[in-house]
């Protein structure tokens, strides 16, 4: 098929139609076949005038003309042309800024009429209708595409078009090799295209549309898959280090951290620059997989850099750090904005002249004065905090850096694959041996001193628990509890029992020495902010209650109740809800109450809120699918997937006979993922 064929080609397209298609996307022809009908209009059967409802008003039918008469309106003189269907049954016709037709619709003519007719008292009224001399000509009989407009474009003038396009381009080829098309039981393209426009049957239209959304992923999915270096199957080792490590661990690694040790390690061990993505739900341990591998660089003799969102994070992450690798001897730093003055000095140096192996630290790490002495490796903890250029900033600091972002966003895997294509991706799936689910409670006002008392014994128990609220101070509006309020309030209920209040608005310091305090067992129970959401682990913490937990979306309740559940304790997680929730906050709740699946909770989450949020940045302009929804047709991606998975182990360079067609698709498609 001639990809080249200009739009004009077509009958009724000049320059200002060809103009108004361009905006449209339609350039060619072929493109035109393209262009996806926003609705069809089925017109199969013929309604007379008497079918008109309010559900239901359009009329399709032959008329003949009785008798012209006119009325005074804002329009001006206006002419109202009676006439009656072939039951008898008599509409008008009321021609606004239409005078022309009465030399048309002479008395006694017969015309085939469709559009949306009314009751008024009694009488049948017509007032948006179109007119022709033929069944055909009217479309009675068949199902109309209707496409979206702009400019002066008109229904009548894309169906012209798009019919001309069928005929001028047929034989329309094949797009996908033949075992395809039975293998996944599509249509062949020529017909799918055809029915995409002309469908006999609304089933036919459906069938057409999952063909070439099919298509359009399946192309997708095989740029991105030709994109990607092979895979080595070389053998990296641990180094001693490492060993070590992983036997002065109180635990055993879970079969999934291995493997993604191994991954990352051999990336590391490989020529070119690794781009992982470690994914793993809420408590899955990443950050071990981080230190493994960290030391695998370090004994390589370079350096390299954890960064985490927040301060809190980080702090915690260093005080880890410390913990698990300076008995190993690996020389630790700690920065961010807060570190100044001759402490900072000494650290910068430290880092230019690799007496620093392992530097953590927030965003901070990317500050124009910090430079390395050799940066191996970054590690990107909660990648999806940080913006591109954050990213970008950090990578600039090494040569060719390795890079592992990690993330707990567990969206599911084929889609993960596919929006970050450019990246490698590891799972960890299973979580450490003898995790308990989570269980969770929905607490109604009435039942919220039950709650306490439960809350209560888990504290005699030696447990801790997490208070959450949405709000710092009381705003006066009195509609929501804060955490200043409440701090007050559960001091007097649970008397005796340490406590403090954590939120934004504290120095970093003083967050810091809380969340110590709290690892320390010093302290029986946080009242926080949802700034204790992303990464904060302490496993003694057995409780987490949140208030008006409508509030929240999916994915925040999820990271919250991950504060919990990290140890072999049974833990709980109480969310409390106000009076008159919205459907859609029931919905949200039972989704929390029913699973403890990252990856179910962020399917549901991809339902109601669709993909762009969940990959921040990446929302705009990433892929321009036509046929296709990242959001409700996971199915079809998870088919293309494999199916082009199948194509590229067979024929990676496309050169086999039955693939020539898609070396020349994938020439000729412009959908490609966006490098970041
Ligand atoms: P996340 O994946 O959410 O970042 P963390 O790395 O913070 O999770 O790990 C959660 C907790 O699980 C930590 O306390 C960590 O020490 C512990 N942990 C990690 N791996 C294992 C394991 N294999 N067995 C038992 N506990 C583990
Ligand atoms: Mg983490």
């Amino acid at each position: 098929m001639n990809k080249e064929r200009r739009i004009t080609e077509a009958p009724g397209i000049g320059k200002k139609a060809a103009e108004d298609l361009l905006s449209l996307g339609v350039t060619t022809l072929r493109s035109l076949l393209s262009l996806r009908p926003r609705a069809y209009d089925d017109r199969r059967e013929e309604r007379r005038v008497r079918d008109a409802s309010i559900e239901d008003p359009s009329i399709s039918c032959r008329i003949s003309i009785i008798r012209h008469s006119e009325f005074s309106s804002k329009a001006g003189r206006t002419l109202k042309v009676l006439a009656e269907d072939d039951d008898g049954t008599r509409i008008e016709l009321l021609c606004f800024n239409r005078y022309f037709l009465k030399e048309q619709l002479r008395i006694g003519s017969s015309w085939y009429i469709y559009g949306k007719a009314m009751r008024n008292h009694g009488t049948y009224q017509i007032s948006s209708f179109e007119i022709k001399r033929t069944r055909e000509e009217a479309g009675i009989g068949r199902i109309l595409p209707v496409y979206p407009l702009t400019g002066s474009l008109t229904q009548k003038t894309l169906r012209k078009a798009v019919e001309y396009a069928l005929i001028a381009l047929s034989p329309i080829e094949d797009e996908l090799p033949s075992s395809i098309y039975d293998r996944e039981n599509l249509m062949h393209h020529s017909k799918a295209y055809r029915s995409l426009h002309f469908p006999a049957a609304m089933e036919e239209a459906h069938d057409a549309l999952n063909t070439l959304a099919f298509t359009e992923l399946f192309l997708m999915e095989l740029s991105i898959l030709r994109e990607k270096p092979e895979s080595i199957e070389r053998k990296s080792l641990p180094s001693v280090r490492e060993k070590e490590l992983i036997s002065r661990l109180p635990f055993a690694l879970t079969e999934d951290q291995m493997k993604a040790a191994e991954e990352i390690r051999k990336d590391i061990d490989s020529d070119t620059p690794m781009n992982r993505l470690l994914q793993g739900d809420v408590g899955s341990g990443k950050t071990l997989v981080a230190w493994l591998t960290a030391i695998h660089v370090i004994d390589k003799g370079k350096q390299v850099a954890f960064m985490a969102p927040t301060e809190l994070l980080a702090r915690q992450h260093a005080d880890g750090a410390a913990e698990l690798l300076s008995p190993l001897g690996v020389r630790i730093a700690f920065i961010t904005g807060s570190v100044k003055g001759e402490s900072r000095r000494l650290l910068l140096a430290s880092l230019k002249d690799g007496t620093t192996d392992l530097v953590i630290g927030t965003h901070a790490l990317f500050s124009e004065d910090v430079s390395f002495h050799n940066l191996g490796y970054a590690i990107i903890d909660e990648q999806h905090r940080f913006g591109v250029q954050q990213r970008e900033a950090l990578m600039k600091k090494g040569k060719n850096a390795d890079i592992l972002s990690m993330t707990a966003t567990p969206i599911p895997r084929s889609l993960a694959l596919t929006l970050f294509a450019d990246y490698n991706v590891s799972v960890l799936h299973t979580m450490p041996k003898g995790r308990l689910p989570v269980k969770t409670y929905l607490v109604s006002e009435s039942k919220r001193s039950d709650m306490y008392k439960v809350v209560g014994v888990e504290f005699e128990r030696g447990h801790q628990a997490y208070f959450v609220y949405p709000r710092i101070d009381d705003e006066g509006d009195g509609d929501l509890r804060d955490v200043t309020t409440m701090y007050d309030y559960l001091k007097a209920e649970y008397p005796g029992k340490p406590s403090a209040l954590i939120h934004s608005k504290l120095p970093d310091d003083e967050k810091m020495g809380i969340l110590r305090a709290f690892r320390e067992k010093k302290l029986s129970y946080l009242v926080a902010t949802s700034v204790i959401e992303v990464g904060i682990d302490i496993p003694e913490a057995t409780c987490i209650i949140i208030e008006h937990a409508e509030r929240f979306g999916l994915a925040a309740l999820h990271q919250l109740r991950g504060r919990v559940g990290r140890s072999t304790l049974p833990s709980y997680c109480f969310l409390v809800y106000g009076n008159n929730l919205t459907e859609e906050a029931k919905a949200r709740l039972r989704v929390m109450k029913d699973t403890n699946d990252g990856f179910r909770i962020a399917e549901k989450d991809l339902e109601i809120r669709g993909p762009g949020e969940m990959t921040g940045e990446r929302q705009s302009g990433f892929l321009h699918l036509k046929f296709a929804s990242l959001t409700s047709d996971i199915d079809l991606i998870e088919r293309a997937r494999n199916e082009a998975e199948r194509i590229i182990k067979d024929d990676r360079g496309l050169i086999k006979a039955e693939n020539a067609i898609l070396r020349n698709q994938l020439h000729n498609t412009l959908i490609q993922p966006r490098k970041i």
